[in-house]
C-alpha cells in the first residue's frame, strides 16, 4: 500500500475541453488513465461556471486516484494560445474569448499549467504513449466532426510562426468542392469529415432514402455493411477525399508515419484498404512505401491522455520529451 501511494504521489491532471464535453483525469507517467470524469460543457452558462467544475473535476479525479496534482495540462478545442493559454474565437464557446484557463487554474491549483490545441495534444500523446512511438516524424490526423492535424517532428510540436497551430483541415483539395466553415471552398475537412459524408449522402439521395434527416457518418458506414448501393458510394467518396489529402501530407513532409484517430476511424476497415491503393500513384517522388499509415491506439481516451503529455511536453525537459 504504502509503495502504491508513493508511486502515485504527484501526478499530472489532464483536462481535455471539446465543444460538447469536458473530460478531466488523472494520467500516470506511462500514459494510464487512473481516474475519469466528464462534464458537459454548457458554454452558455459561462466561462467561470466551467472553470468551477473543472477545478471541482481535478480535485475529485486526485482523490479517486489518491494522488496529488503536480501538474496539469490541457488540450482544448480550437483556436488557443499556447503560450499565454488564452481562448482565442472558439466556435463552440464565443463567449469565452480572452479567458485564460491555464492562468486560472495556475492560481487556483498552484501547479504549472500547459495548454495547447487538442489535435496537437492528441498527437503528442500518440507520439509518446501511443502509434508514433519512435516516429522521428509523425503527423497525428482526427477525423470526427471536422479534420484537425499535430506534426511531432524530433519530439517537438511543430508550430508556425508566431506560434500558430498549422491548420491542415482547411488545406484545400478541390477549389470547386463544398463550401467550408471557414468561408473558403474545398477544404480537405468540408470534403472529408463526417458531416461531409451525411452532406455527401443528402445531396445523392431520393426522397424516400431512410432517415435522410437524422444522417450521420456512423450510419452511413452501418448501411454501406449491409451493401446499401448509395452508402457504399458514399464510402468511396470517402476514401478518394480522405486518400488525397493523406496524399498531400506524404508529398509534403515524407513522413515516418501518419497516425489516424478520430471517431471515423472506427470504420477504418472500411477507408484504409482503398487508402492504401490511392496514395501511392499520388505520391511519386517520395519513398511513400516508408511512410506508415496506423490507427491511433490511446482510444476514446487519446485527447485526455495527450492533454497530459502537453504538460511533460512543456515542462518535463527534452530528456523526457520522448518519454
Ligand atoms: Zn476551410
Amino acid at each position: 500500500m504504502i509503495e502504491r501511494k508513493q508511486a502515485n504521489h504527484g501526478m499530472i491532471a489532464a483536462v481535455d475541453i471539446g465543444g460538447t464535453k469536458i473530460a478531466v483525469g488523472m494520467i500516470d507517467n506511462h500514459g494510464s488513465v487512473l481516474s475519469h470524469l466528464e462534464s458537459p460543457t454548457d458554454p452558455d452558462r459561462g466561462y467561470q461556471n466551467a472553470l468551477d467544475r473543472v477545478t471541482g473535476m481535478l480535485r475529485e479525479a486526485a482523490g479517486t486516484a489518491q494522488c496529488e496534482i503536480a501538474g496539469i495540462g490541457i488540450g482544448s478545442t480550437g483556436p488557443v494560445d499556447p503560450l499565454t493559454g488564452e481562448f482565442g474565437n472558439v466556435n463552440f464557446f464565443p463567449s469565452w474569448q480572452g479567458e485564460n484557463p491555464v492562468r486560472d487554474l495556475e492560481n487556483r491549483l498552484r501547479v504549472s499549467v500547459a495548454m495547447e490545441n487538442d489535435a496537437d495534444a492528441a498527437a503528442l500523446g500518440e507520439a509518446v504513449w501511443g502509434a508514433g512511438k519512435n516516429k522521428r516524424r509523425l503527423i497525428y490526423v482526427t477525423v470526427g466532426t471536422g479534420i484537425g492535424a499535430g506534426l511531432v517532428f524530433d519530439g517537438e510540436l511543430y508550430r508556425g510562426v508566431d506560434q500558430a497551430h498549422p491548420e491542415i483541415g482547411h488545406h484545400m483539395v478541390d477549389s470547386s468542392g463544398p463550401p467550408c466553415g471557414c468561408g473558403f471552398h474545398g477544404c480537405w475537412e468540408s470534403l472529408a469529415a463526417g458531416p461531409a459524408m451525411v452532406e455527401w449522402v443528402r445531396a445523392h439521395a431520393p426522397a424516400e432514402y431512410p432517415e435522410l434527416s437524422t444522417l450521420t457518418a456512423k450510419r452511413i458506414c452501418q448501411r454501406a455493411r449491409t451493401g446499401d448501393a448509395l452508402a457504399l458510394q458514399a464510402v468511396e467518396h470517402e476514401v478518394h477525399y480522405l486518400g488525397l489529402g493523406l496524399a498531400n501530407l506524404i508529398t509534403l513532409f515524407a513522413p515516418d508515419a501518419i497516425v489516424l484517430g478520430g471517431s471515423l476511424m472506427k470504420s477504418s476497415d472500411l477507408f484504409l484498404p482503398g487508402i492504401r491503393n490511392l496514395i501511392p500513384r499520388c505520391c511519386k517522388y517520395v519513398p511513400v512505401e516508408k511512410t506508415e499509415l496506423a490507427l491511433a491506439s490511446l482510444g476514446e481516451d487519446a485527447n485526455l491522455i495527450g492533454a497530459a503529455r502537453v504538460w511533460h511536453h512543456r515542462f518535463a525537459g527534452k530528456g523526457n520529451s520522448r518519454g
